[in-house]
């Protein structure tokens, strides 16, 4: 019997990562759409030989043309699949013990839900659509997270650059309930965070890096009157760890006005000494060069980039600037004191971040020893059939 609606055809050889379970179809490999799919619809994948592969969302515009929903051949795609899907994830989600009323409770393609992120901030939901698909089932989705979360409001915050790659409009502001009046407090651990859900970067805040500021919150406990350099410190979560667990003081450095004048505030709010830690609004790559010209030292550094490699072919640019800010961090690292250093570069693989971090111990003659190797946090998971899912990978070094 001949599937019904519209289908992507694929060249012959084309068949192999979606018989692996990857779950995008490119361009490329598809040799002809039957049919006119609008954007978003769904459309069966077939080979070349005409053996179903998968039902996957159409994206006419986007290099990744075809997202896959499932890969059964009967199984509906429309609102109750969407509830199977979204329910499974805020299932996984309960099971975790966060230390913290903000979560990821939908982490795209890792959950089946390809292009759908959601965070939680306390009663505030934020969801960004990030393909056409996803874009088709915006306002059942939107139901469906209100009704199965229990939390009543949801902003939308599909205003990231990806969304142009769709074709898609940038689109934000609320779609269930009230838009926050002003930052959203949030408690990770012992800290207070202030999330700015409506400009904030991406939903409004890391989330990623919960266990990892934590850790670094740890690790500063076990060292007295520690001076600590917070590079790329967006609101301060790390500084915030750092000045809780007992630091000194901490130096932090960001190129965004908006962003430190919420860190600064975050300091009030969690009762802590403003005069222990000093804002910077500076590129990165100048200060630390002017840091090292004053003959500063640090006991604990963290790193925290924003995506270097967004694409491929930007990788090897990514590299070098993740050489020189690591080189120039461990230059200024006392003997003995901790470097936390982080990629979330989808491009950058932690082997390759490894080799980059080698290279710039070398240069900056550091003898370093790796104390520990980071992830992003379990409401982040990984699907093996889809390695770019792991894009966020850390490393504890100290300087021997
Ligand atoms: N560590 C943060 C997240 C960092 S996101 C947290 O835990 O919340 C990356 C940050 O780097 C953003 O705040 C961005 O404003 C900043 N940034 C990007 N390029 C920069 C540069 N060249 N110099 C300084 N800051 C930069």
């Amino acid at each position: 019997m001949k599937p019904r609606g519209p289908v992507l055809v694929l060249k012959p050889g084309k068949e192999k990562s979606l018989l692996r379970h990857h779950p995008w179809v490119f361009s490329g490999a598809i040799a002809r759409v039957e049919g006119e799919p609008a954007s978003g619809a769904t459309v069966r994948v077939l080979s070349a030989d005409g053996a179903f592969l998968a039902q996957a969302a159409y994206s006419p515009q986007s290099q990744i043309r075809g997202r896959v929903w499932t890969w059964q051949a009967d199984e509906a795609v429309d609102a109750a699949f969407l509830r199977r899907r979204l329910q499974t994830a805020l299932d996984y989600r309960k099971s975790l013990v966060a230390q913290s009323d903000a979560m990821r409770l939908v982490h795209g393609e890792s959950d089946g839900l390809p292009g759908l992120i959601v965070d939680r901030y306390g009663d505030q939901l934020v969801a960004q659509f990030l393909s056409a698909g996803m874009d088709a089932g915006r306002e059942t989705i939107a139901d469906l997270l209100v009704e199965l979360s229990g939390v009543p409001n949801l902003y939308e915050r599909s205003d990231a650059d990806v969304r142009g790659l769709e074709a898609l409009p940038e689109r934000s502001g609320a779609m269930r309930g009230k838009a926050p009046a002003g930052p959203v407090v949030i408690g990770e651990h012992a800290i207070k965070i202030q999330v700015d859900v409506a400009n904030g970067h991406k939903t409004g805040f890391y989330l990623d890096q919960r266990d990892n500021r934590h850790r670094v919150y740890s690790a500063v406990q076990g060292m007295p009157n520690a001076e600590a350099l917070n590079c790329f410190c967006y609101t301060g979560a790390f500084s915030l760890a750092m000045l809780k667990g007992g630091a000194k003081s901490v130096l932090s450095i960001d190129s965004s006005g908006p962003a430190l004048e919420l860190a600064r505030s975050n300091i009030t709010v969690n009762g802590l000494d403003p005069a222990r830690a000093e804002w910077l609004e500076a590129d990165v790559f100048k200060a630390l060069r002017e840091l090292r010209d004053a003959g500063r030292m640090f006991d604990v550094i963290v790193l925290d980039p924003p995506k270097f490699a967004p694409t491929p072919a930007t990788v090897e640019r990514a590299t070098r600037a993740y050489k020189d800010i690591n080189l120039l961090a461990l230059k200024l690292l006392r003997p003995g004191g901790l470097l936390f250093t982080y990629s979330c570069s989808g491009g950058v693989s932690a082997d390759l971040f490894n080799k980059i971090i080698a290279g710039a111990a070398s240069d900056a003659g550091a003898q370093v020893r790796v104390e520990g190797r980071l992830q992003a946090g379990a409401d982040h998971p990984v699907l093996l059939s889809f390695p770019e899912g792991e894009y966020l990978k850390g490393l504890v070094l100290r300087r021997l």
